[in-house]
């Protein structure tokens, strides 16, 4: 049952499970076409929403239009700003969607994912101080009014939305399978991001491995979940360059516009809600354990960090979840 596609610039594997026969279709061919809509409702997103290199995308005309007034936004992307800002806000501005420029100057979406550094060469201090500048959540102007929403970003400004993508698309995929009665259970993940789903055919609960971020090929543990949860992990080693030994990812620190530094090499969300669970792993990777673990508690989200020497702390509630890998019992 399982496939594996390529969608939103990203690696999706998908298993569906479905129930029943009817005498015309088989399961596997409804297999295909479930996963089929699904592939197909991650390339809209991309190509009508999120995107800001096609300029078919709602990010990418904001972008075009910045400094330029108001552009008007789909019911979808002004929820999506909208709740960026309050997770901004609640983060004190660890996460931020308005570091376009930054992300741009630091070329993030041409890093290989297994860090390749090629002939990178990384951006000068003025150039930061100079993209830095640009950014600020609370400077974009969304406006919410019966005959539709809009927002308005200053002239210097990009929005980069890279940070909810892939949650965005577990929310959009879990209404997709909702819509399909015949499908009893799957498990999704686009770019390692997961949401799990109805049931296994033959029972018990989904497993999820939590990747160890000192040793990427390695997991430190299974997450054992049932039906309707996203996890959602950030880690340094997911995206990055290495200069002169000194590692560069993809996740920037809105204070510095530098690649963060907290105490996190990795960490991993669980919440029913994808844009959630991917919104909070950003945030929570720039704060840190102690700060990420007080966002945690003002949204009903679980989280595991793991720091540069592989230590784990979790917060409560993820204890039920989590086991460690054997070779560590
Ligand atoms: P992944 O894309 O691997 O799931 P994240 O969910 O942590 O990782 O998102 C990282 C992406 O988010 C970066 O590639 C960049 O586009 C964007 N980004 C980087 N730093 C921040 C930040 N502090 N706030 C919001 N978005 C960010
Ligand atoms: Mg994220
Ligand atoms: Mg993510």
């Amino acid at each position: 049952e399982k496939s594996i596609d390529t969608a939103m610039g990203t690696v999706i594997s998908q298993t569906v499970y479905v129930t029943g026969n009817s005498a015309t279709t088989t399961n596997s061919e409804i297999n295909e076409k479930i996963t089929d809509v699904l592939l197909q409702k991650l390339n809209d997103l991309e190509q009508k929403e999120l995107s800001w290199r096609l300029e078919s995308a709602e990010v990418a005309r904001i972008n075009a239009a910045a400094g330029e007034g108001q552009t008007s936004v789909s019911p979808a992307m002004s929820e999506w700003l909208g709740r960026c800002r309050q997770i901004s806000e609640e983060s004190a501005g660890a996460f931020d969607v308005s570091i376009g420029r930054l992300s741009r100057l630091w070329d993030i979406d041409t890093w290989a994912a297994a860090g390749d550094s090629g002939d990178y060469e990384l951006p000068r201090q003025e150039e930061i101080a100079e993209a830095l500048a640009t950014t600020g959540w609370q400077k974009i102007q969304l406006e919410q009014q019966a005959d539709g929403d809009s927002v308005s970003i200053p002239a210097e400004m990009q929005l980069d939305l890279g940070a909810v993508g892939k949650g965005v698309a577990l929310d959009e995929i879990l209404k997709t399978l909702e819509a399909h009665p015949e499908v009893s259970g799957a498990v999704i993940s686009v770019g390692g991001s997961i949401l799990t789903y109805g049931s296994k055919p033959e029972g018990g609960a989904w497993q999820i491995a939590v990747t160890d971020p000192l040793d990427p090929s390695e997991s430190v543990g299974v997450l054992t979940l049932d039906g309707g949860h996203c996890v959602s992990t950030s880690g340094d080693y997911e995206r990055y360059v290495e200069v002169d030994g000194v590692r560069y990812h993809h996740i920037l620190d809105p204070r510095t516009g530098s690649p963060a530094h907290s105490d996190v090499a990795g960490v991993t969300i669980v919440t029913k809600d994808g844009f959630l669970s991917d919104a909070l792993s950003t945030a929570c990777f720039v704060l840190g354990q102690e700060e990420g673990q007080k966002l945690l508690e003002k949204y009903d989200a679980e989280g595991l960090f793991i720091d540069h020497e592989g230590t784990i702390t979790m917060t409560e509630g993820m204890r039920q979840y989590f086991h460690l890998s054997n070779s560590q019992k």
